[in-house]
């Protein structure tokens, strides 16, 4: 196992794959141990390394992640399988924003980890699958540093993009539904649940 999660962070770096960062997923697989977590939903698997550490890190951990690029799904589902988690993790191949999940499906945790851009999206076409007591975590918030500086970014893409995570964190905190932590840990983290337990 450890040395398949070492092949994952090499392919992850030869092929410039943006998998989290060490400490975000401890952090996280800190979460689902102390908030007893079993149901996940992950919105961008890449290549499977965060579902994979997700799924070992407690037995009645269940995943379903979705992915929209096909390489990297073809390589995620082979990592999975290789780690003997395929009846744990649950790899869908399209693009979250078109899934149809089954209404009547909760999750205890939602992570969202796919295209920056697109975060509020994601947020608020899944937070109707969220558990009352789940959170959504979301990775990537601080974006490598640029996040709350893009004023001061003169490439147009990258601009918009980091004032896109700009929006997302305001409508975080302006959130009427939600309460939302910030952590500074790895690239950010935010960790957000409902206001009084619905
Ligand atoms: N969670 C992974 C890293 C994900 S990287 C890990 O830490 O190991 C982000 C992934 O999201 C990319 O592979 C990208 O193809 C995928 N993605 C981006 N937008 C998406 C969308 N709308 N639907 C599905 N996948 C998406
Ligand atoms: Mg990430």
């Amino acid at each position: 196992m450890k040395q398949l999660l070492v092949e994952i962070e090499d392919y992850a770096q030869e092929k410039n794959v943006p998998i989290i960062e060490k400490k975000s997923i401890a952090f996280i697989m800190k979460y689902i141990k102390e908030h007893n977590v079993k149901n996940i939903l992950e919105i961008g698997s890449a290549i499977g390394y965060s579902a994979i550490l997700m799924a070992s890190c407690k037995d009645d951990v269940f995943i379903t992640t979705i992915e929209r690029d096909e390489e990297r799904y073809m390589e995620c589902l082979k990592n999975v399988k290789k780690c003997g988690l395929d009846k744990k993790i649950n790899v869908v191949f399209q693009d979250a924003l078109d899934v149809n999940l089954s209404a009547d499906l909760k999750y205890d945790l939602i992570f969202i980890d796919a295209a920056k851009g697109q975060y509020t999206k994601f947020f608020e076409k899944y937070k109707y699958f969220l558990k009352n007591d789940g959170v959504i975590i979301t990775d990537n918030i601080k974006f490598h540093g640029y996040v709350g500086k893009s004023s001061d970014i003169e490439s147009k893409n990258l601009k918009g993009l980091v004032q896109k995570i700009e929006n997302y964190i305001n409508f975080l905190k302006e959130n009427q539904e939600f309460d939302t932590k910030f952590y500074d840990i790895g690239d950010g983290l935010s960790v957000s649940t409902w206001k009084n337990e619905k």
